[in-house]
């Protein structure tokens, strides 16, 4: 059986950074950034492509409560741009509760240092730094 990998979308595979930064939101962008207007994260698409070759990869990511209608958009935008991740969203405010082995995230505040797998934490330091270092790292301890 593959190993069950979750991926988080903002910050790690769509670029909601980017995205804050042209629109000026420096406090709380989570209100304000257009979820379906998001680039693909530099690499996202040739490092999904590969580990779905090898792993069982599911979206793991957190919609704000508030805007029900970018819950919509997120699955929408999965659908542009990850097609082969048809019926593997997650939506939750609780990663902890996922039943998985590895978990790429760049956020600890929805319950990611608990998760009883690997979490990656994306962006953080040089082991993951960017897709090309989380990947090397995926390889080396889990295939
Ligand atoms: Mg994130």
């Amino acid at each position: 059986m593959k190993k069950i990998i979750y991926v988080d979308m903002d910050g790690v595979i769509a670029n909601f950074a980017k995205a804050a930064e042209e629109g000026g939101w420096k406090h709380r962008p989570d209100k304000y950034v257009d979820y379906r207007e998001l680039e693909v994260m530099p690499g996202a698409t040739e490092a999904l492509h590969l580990l779905n070759q090898d792993f069982d990869i599911f979206i793991a990511s957190t919609p704000p409560w508030d805007r029900p209608d970018m819950w919509g958009a997120k699955r929408k935008w999965i659908a542009e741009h990850f097609p082969y991740l048809k019926r593997k969203l997650m939506l939750t405010h609780r990663k902890d509760l996922l039943i998985g082995d590895i978990l790429i995230d760049d956020s600890r505040w929805r319950g990611q240092p608990d998760f009883k797998g690997d979490w990656l934490w994306f962006g953080s330091n040089q082991r993951c730094l960017d897709w090309p270092s989380t990947l090397e790292l995926i390889y080396k301890k889990h295939a």
